[in-house]
């Protein structure tokens, strides 16, 4: 078996700009960054704007085992299968954060005979938009320190700065750190740390704006801190939103790339699924919409937390009306949830993959809450056995859900050509109602209760005093009224990792609120959650190499 990159560096990639030109997209609407990698410049969508939307389909799955259940390698072959079934299809991806690449997770371009390319540059600097964004996020946060070493005009209060820095790598040495050392020519002494890009706010105010003009605007209300009176001063009172967006004005135009079958692929945006909302771009989703019949995209993590947020998020902010919802399980991910440990999932267990299921029959309910057609595909692994897929399929089909297997992974858009007859079914022949969760104007406590009570299955949420006093605070400031996402483990319905399957008569504890008020949304923090991971004894990098051409080896 070939490994990934092998895989990927036998594609035959065709020049973008004859992807671009198989879209009826013209070469001056093509920033071309290199052969097979080009930015979708503006003039383009307005062009497209008043043209009617495809079908939105959102990939989703079950809660996770350690290593990923195969989200992205099943919406790069579902891509590849509806193109080869002669539909026009485009995937909506997010693109990768150098971090997890060089750590333990590897890269986020698919796997197997399902993936983007060029593999190597996409996850390695693609087209320089994670830079861009480190660039801005850190340009205010320089002219913070700078503010406070120039007078300090706005009283901003340096215990009270919310504004961290940001690097797109797993360096846990820069979680807590002191700035402004070495005396009054080098800065205010204070603490400080750093988080990874894909965290930062830049990158969730990137993925939900407009326009360049919104951009700017979102980024202006960034609270970076509080003053001296409590009253939050935001980076329009330092006058850098203007500058920040002028430093992201090619990072928000969305990138077109290939599948190995040259299937178009917008990868565009990539903010973290735990303290933002965890999907590609709205620019691109929207810019997909216009260009194909039916769209393909992908959320992060297990759907109480990907799923919940792109629905109640994104599509609440973007105007969005997903057709229909892909729920990916293995059988693996179902025997883990059944209560199996890691290294014996390879062994057939129809008593933990009945245990198992409960997880997957959750999530089914909760996509029907929505009120969006579902289609449940195995993504299917070498040691799955007959009886197992057979139990999978009948209960599916049992609860009156679509099935399919896939094996995009083994076999590309061949193996995926069940999978996407049924979806191209449920199309055809369902419709979608599609609803948001709950109001924006209901109070702080009751949106995240209904979240905790629809999505997770919890009897109840316990705020800490803390988190009491952040709420009392987020209603002061008038900013109660924005969509909430919840920095939750991904591992479990709860918010404790340990309970897997479906656990019942347990509360959520929030521990925290936070406001990303430019990307306009209430962060609610239940147990720690991670902003800047660390690297592995044993970190990915050091299997990576390159020889004396440039080839790369041991990305995965
Ligand atoms: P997710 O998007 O859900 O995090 P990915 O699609 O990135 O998951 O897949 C995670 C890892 O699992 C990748 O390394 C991928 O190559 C591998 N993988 C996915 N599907 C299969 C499969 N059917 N068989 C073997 N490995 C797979
Ligand atoms: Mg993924």
């Amino acid at each position: 078996m070939k490994t990934d990159i092998e895989i990927a560096q036998a594609a035959q990639m065709k020049p973008i700009a004859e992807i671009a030109a198989e879209l009826n997209i013209d070469a001056d609407d093509l920033e071309l960054y290199g052969k097979y990698k080009a930015k979708l410049s503006d003039t383009l969508w307005d062009k497209l704007k008043d043209k009617k939307d495809g079908k939105l389909v959102l990939v989703t799955a079950i809660n996770p085992t350690p290593a990923g259940e195969g989200k992205t390698t099943t919406s790069v072959g579902l891509g590849q299968a509806l193109c080869k079934m002669n539909k026009k299809a485009i995937v909506a991806l997010r693109e990768p954060s150098l971090g997890p690449c060089m750590g333990v997770k590897g890269g986020a371009a698919g796997g197997g005979y399902a993936q983007v390319v060029p593999m190597e540059d996409i996850n390695l600097h693609f087209t320089g938009d994670i830079h861009a964004i480190s660039a801005a996020h850190n340009l205010l946060s320089a002219m913070i320190d700078n503010h406070l070493q120039q007078g300090n005009e706005l009283q901003i209060d340096p215990r009270q700065i919310l504004w961290k820095r940001a690097v797109d790598m797993n360096d846990r040495a820069l979680r807590n750190i002191i700035v402004g050392l070495g005396g009054k020519p080098h800065g205010m002494p204070r603490e400080d740390g750093y988080m990874i890009t894909v965290a930062s706010e830049v990158m969730a105010i990137l993925c939900l704006a407009e326009d360049l003009m919104d951009l700017k605007r979102r980024l202006g209300k960034i609270i970076i801190a509080y003053n001296f009176n409590g009253e939050p001063v935001t980076a329009e009172d330092l006058k850098a939103n203007g500058a920040m967006a002028a430093l992201l004005k090619d990072a928000i135009k969305p990138n077109l790339v290939q599948t190995l079958e040259n299937t178009p692929v917008l990868m565009h945006g990539g903010p973290f699924a735990n303290i933002a909302h965890g999907c590609n771009s709205i620019r691109a989703t929207k810019m997909a919409l216009k260009l194909a019949d039916i769209v393909v995209t992908e959320a992060g993590f297990g759907a109480d937390l990907g799923a919940e947020k792109f629905f109640d998020i994104k599509c609440r902010f973007a105007g969005l009306k997903p057709d229909a919802v892909v729920l990916v399980a293995t059988i693996r991910a179902l025997k883990y949830n059944g209560g199996i440990p890691k290294n014996e999932l390879g062994t057939e267990n129809l008593e933990a993959l009945k245990k198992g299921f409960d997880n997957l029959k959750k999530h089914i309910e909760n996509i029907k809450q929505y009120q969006v057609p579902i289609v449940v595909t195995l993504n299917e692994f070498v040691t799955d056995t007959d009886a197992e897929i057979a139990y999978v399929k009948e209960q599916c089909e049992s609860m009156d859900c679509a099935f399919a297997i896939s094996k995009v992974w083994e076999k590309g858009g061949q193996g995926g050509f069940e999978l996407a007859q049924k979806v191209i079914e449920t199309l055809e022949t369902k419709s979608s109602r599609f609803e948001v969760l709950y109001d924006n104007n209901r109070t702080i406590v009751e949106k995240i209760e209904t979240i905790a009570r629809k999505i997770y299955g919890a009897k109840g949420v316990v705020f800490t005093s803390k988190a009491k006093k952040d709420m009392e605070k987020i209603a002061q400031m008038n900013l109660d009224k924005m969509p909430i996402c919840i920095a939750k483990n991904q591992y479990s319905l709860s918010d404790d990792p340990s309970l897997l399957g479906r656990p019942t008569d347990f509360e959520i504890t929030v521990r925290e609120l936070r406001v990303s008020a430019g990307a306009g949304f209430i962060v609610a923090l239940t147990g720690d959650v991670m902003i800047m991971p660390g690297l592995p004894k044993y970190p990915a990098a050091m299997n990576i190499d390159v020889n004396e051409k440039g080839q790369i080896t041991g990305l995965f």
